[in-house]
């Protein structure tokens, strides 16, 4: 395992940090008041090289890897995970592209997108109000027409989806096969895709989410990225990428935690010394420093295995999982150590603690994340010796 840094990615990881100091940071707690797109930050971020990092070289992209991604969305996440999830979501929507399309399809539809003097954006559209864990309930369908395919459907919960220009979207060629069924397709925006309902959440309100009604959306032929029936294969194949993305937003908000409730723990006083210098006060920092470290370290460890051909989808759930949990945990403790002052909107960590929730949410659940790792462990474990051999212990007992 290496995780050094060509020149290259050790200078996008400081830029990242810079752009969060000046640009996010400061102005996050006031931009989610307004409820609304943070246009000008993300136009920021694009300009400052932020975006569409992942998107192959041939196709216009900087084609950089999983690993430095993950560099850009821990720094991001550090100042605000709404906008670190609005600036990284063309990840999750052209994901599916790079796996799947070829090389002429990504010129065709993703360049245009990722090389004018704006941002253009992406949706990925799998959820509906009846498929969210089980994406084999998918209704939306896509028919066949000569050399077209009709879509129609309603998918919710869409990030960025009133902004974006494409939209990746799984629907079914097959229902009664369901995830055998599912195909992948991108749907350029036209008057036939419609933005629904606007999702009102309780954070991350930096990033905007909505429905998108597809009605009779007709679409060449070549929109259809790999074969009819390879959908659910590309839309596994790309969360075990992007929750790597999630893992590292939540790196970046535990971090913060702990350094939000350390900096209070020094300046607070009570019963005549800094609450920090109390054990019962130290101990948690601590126990939220290692979390923060353990997040990071299993964030890492799971882009470097995509990175280099690795199939990692035991280790980017245990990713996900470990750190949304961990940066949860850190925003209540962080809460907690900052008293009646952790609860006000004036402080920082009150909006941690609403932005971490959806974390454990988004991306496939943490419950769903676990039966990932469960079943890659139960798995593994059919053909492994672990040196140990129980001959005979009893009639009908289990010999191992
Ligand atoms: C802010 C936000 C942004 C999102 N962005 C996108 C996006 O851009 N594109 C997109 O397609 N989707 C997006 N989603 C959807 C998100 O991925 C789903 O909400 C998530 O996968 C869970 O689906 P659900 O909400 O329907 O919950 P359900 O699947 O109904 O789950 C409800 C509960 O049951 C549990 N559960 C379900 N099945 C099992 C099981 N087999 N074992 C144990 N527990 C189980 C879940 O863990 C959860 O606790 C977004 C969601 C939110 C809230």
């Amino acid at each position: 395992m290496d995780y050094s840094l060509s020149e290259k990615e050790q200078k996008l990881w400081e830029r990242a940090k810079a752009f969060t100091l000046e640009h996010i940071t400061p102005h996050a707690h006031e931009l989610e008041k307004k409820n609304e797109f943070p246009k000008e930050v993300v136009q920021k971020a694009f300009e400052a090289g932020l975006m569409n990092l992942h998107i192959p070289t041939e196709a216009g992209g900087p084609g950089l890897s999983l690993l430095s991604e993950t560099f850009v969305s821990e720094a991001t996440g550090y100042g605000c995970a709404g906008l670190a999830t609005t600036i990284m979501c063309n990840n999750l929507a052209f994901t599916p592209l790079v796996v799947g399309a070829t090389t002429e399809q990504l010129k065709k539809y993703v360049e245009p997108l990722i090389t004018g003097k704006e941002p253009k954006f992406g949706a990925f559209c799998l959820t509906e109000r009846g498929a969210g864990s089980d994406a084999g309930a998918v209704a939306t369908r896509a028919v066949r027409d000569g050399d077209e395919y009709i879509i129609n459907g309603v998918k919710c919960y869409t990030t960025n989806g009133p902004q974006a220009s494409l939209f990746t979207v799984f629907a079914s060629t097959q229902p009664e096969l369901k995830t055998k069924g599912l195909s992948c397709f991108m749907v350029p925006k036209s008057k036939a895709t419609k933005v629904g309902h606007i999702e009102n959440k309780m954070g991350q309100k930096n990033s905007i989410q909505s429905e998108i009604i597809f009605e009779d959306a007709r679409i060449p032929k070549d929109c259809l990225v790999g074969k009819e029936g390879d959908g659910f294969r590309i839309a596994m194949t790309t969360l075990d990428k992007t929750r790597a993305g999630i893992a590292a937003i939540a790196t970046g908000v535990a971090q913060r935690a702990v350094d939000e409730a350390a900096k209070f723990a020094n300046i607070r006083h009570q019963f005549g010394q800094s609450i920090g210098r109390f054990q019962g006060i130290s101990f948690m920092l601590a126990d939220m420093g290692a979390r923060a470290a353990a997040a990071r370290q299993l964030t890492r460890y799971a882009a470097w295995m995509a990175d280099q051909g690795i199939r990692n989808s035991k280790d980017s759930a245990y990713a996900k999982f470990l750190a949304s949990d961990a940066a949860m945990q850190n925003a209540t403790d962080a809460v907690q150590i900052m008293g009646g002052y952790g609860y006000l909107e004036e402080y920082p960590v009150e909006k941690l603690m609403r932005d971490a929730k959806l974390l454990q949410i988004y991306e496939g659940t943490n419950q769903i994340q676990r039966l990932v790792a469960g079943s890659n462990i139960l798995r593994e474990s059919a053909n492994l010796d672990t040196g140990f051999h129980v001959k005979y212990s009893g009639r009908d007992a289990p010999v191992m």
